[in-house]
């Protein structure tokens, strides 16, 4: 078995410290390295729509999905869920075939999102208390890392012809696990090759649909680019875009996204994140206390800016950062209503019988460059070998090292725990 422990290590140089106190443990990626392919990236509501004109009973369960969300809101209990998720790598030996470092990437990234920690982490988000593993076990019981590959030309596909053809390659069960299938390239028919990914809400629980579809290149790259399927795992636990059903809001529980702490919104178009437009006037219109945004003298905050630094909005990835609290709310509720089985899925338990439970400190977390790290096993045990390694070059071995750096950069330190037994592996940050 082993098991990875993982943290980021930044240096800054002195004049940066002394100018700012504190850096951020990472920075959003500059400008140029963007994907271009935002917004509007992601067709969910054009399969959803497509589904809703061709199969009425479908519309009548996304009606039974939203009362039934609405009807559990007010009864959120507290902890922490997490949802056991199976990557499926699609691809025909080319680059979209990722590696499953870059996966481990997205699930983080995807983590850190729902968590709003850095650099997710902003005062207007919230902690969702959602979380998600890559299963352990697979659907038989069997050891698994939560990652499939299979070679198919469906790695090209087209999201309203394809899209089981794709998902009947593999899935697991849907009941159990969040099925998210990478691919290199996802068109429609009216968008030609503009697609970054889509997914099915709550109403499609365990139907063969549901899941998450992502373009391989986008999933767990970048800060900004894991972006897009943290987007679209919001849409899978239930959260319609911040511009559903445009200002309308004379009740902000059935209206627009059914989410009262999103104000409404009437535009797709992205905006520059210091910029601060307002498409809506009628956010005031629900004068209950339901909606925050009911009027002044009612004692609420009056008409406000649209949220498009919000992650359901369609603004550009580096402006977004948000869930808000009735999202999280809206998320937990449907994973207690519509997707209620995956409380009880075991996916996320790891079957290995000897589990290595260590752990290790560090003498820093930033320093100056050329400065140098201890790093030390806190629990060693006997029969395990230890195996460190910085953005995953090997680097040293055993309960203690020390490693210099020289260059200015944010790190990734990695201990790799063995002890010689493959029945499973674990991953885990510090
Ligand atoms: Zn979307």
């Amino acid at each position: 078995m082993k098991v990875f422990y993982l943290l980021i290590l930044s240096l800054f140089t002195f004049t940066l410290n002394a100018q700012t106190g504190q850096a951020p443990i990472t920075s959003p990626a500059p400008l140029s390295q963007q994907p271009a392919n935002n917004p509007p990236g992601c067709v969910t509501d054009l399969l959803h729509n497509l589904k809703k004109a061709n199969n009425p009973a479908y519309a009548q369960q996304q009606q039974l999905m939203d009362n039934a969300i609405r009807n559990f809101a007010g009864t959120q209990r507290g902890g922490t869920i997490t949802i056991p998720v199976v990557v499926h790598i699609i691809h025909n030996n080319g680059e979209e075939n990722i590696s499953d470092q870059q996966v481990l990437d997205g699930l983080f990234h995807l983590n850190l999102a729902f968590a709003n920690i850095s650099p997710y982490n902003t005062s207007n988000g919230v902690n969702t208390g959602i979380q998600f593993c890559l299963a352990q076990q697979d659907p038989n019981g069997e050891y698994t890392f939560g990652i499939t590959r299979t070679v198919s030309t469906l790695t090209n596909m087209n999201a309203e012809s394809e899209d089981l053809q794709l998902k009947n390659l593999i899935r697991w069960d849907p009941t159990r696990y969040l099925n998210i299938w990478l691919v290199k390239e996802i068109t429609t028919f009216s968008m030609g090759s503009g697609v970054a990914g889509y997914a099915y809400f709550p109403s499609s629980h365990g139907q063969p649909e549901d899941g998450i579809v992502n373009e391989a290149s986008l999933f767990g790259s970048s800060v900004n680019n894991s972006k897009v399927h943290i987007h679209e795992a919001g849409h899978y636990l239930g959260l319609y875009h911040t511009f559903e059903g445009g200002c309308t809001n004379n009740n902000c529980q059935t209206d627009g996204d059914r989410v009262c702490d999103t104000p409404p919104d009437n535009s797709t178009n992205p905006v520059l994140c210091a910029e601060n437009p307002n498409t809506c006037s009628s956010d005031d219109d629900d004068l209950s206390p339901n909606n925050p945004f009911r009027p002044v003298a009612n004692g609420g905050l009056g008409d406000q800016p649209d949220m498009f630094e919000n992650y359901m909005d369609y603004g550009f990835q580096f402006c977004q950062n948000a869930f808000s609290q009735g999202q999280s709310t809206r998320m937990n509720s449907a994973l207690n209503t519509s997707r209620a089985s995956l409380l009880q899925s075991i996916g996320c338990n790891s079957i290995c019988y000897s589990p290595i439970n260590t752990i290790y400190t560090t003498s820093a977390t930033t320093i100056l460059y050329g400065g140098s790290v201890t790093f030390t096993v806190t629990y060693p045990a006997n029969g395990i070998t230890y195996t460190w390694a910085v953005n995953g070059v090997p680097f040293g071995t055993g309960t203690t090292v020390s490693r210099t750096f020289n260059n200015v950069g944010t790190y990734t330190i990695t201990l790799t725990a063995d002890n010689g037994q493959p029945a499973c592996l674990g991953y885990r940050n510090i």
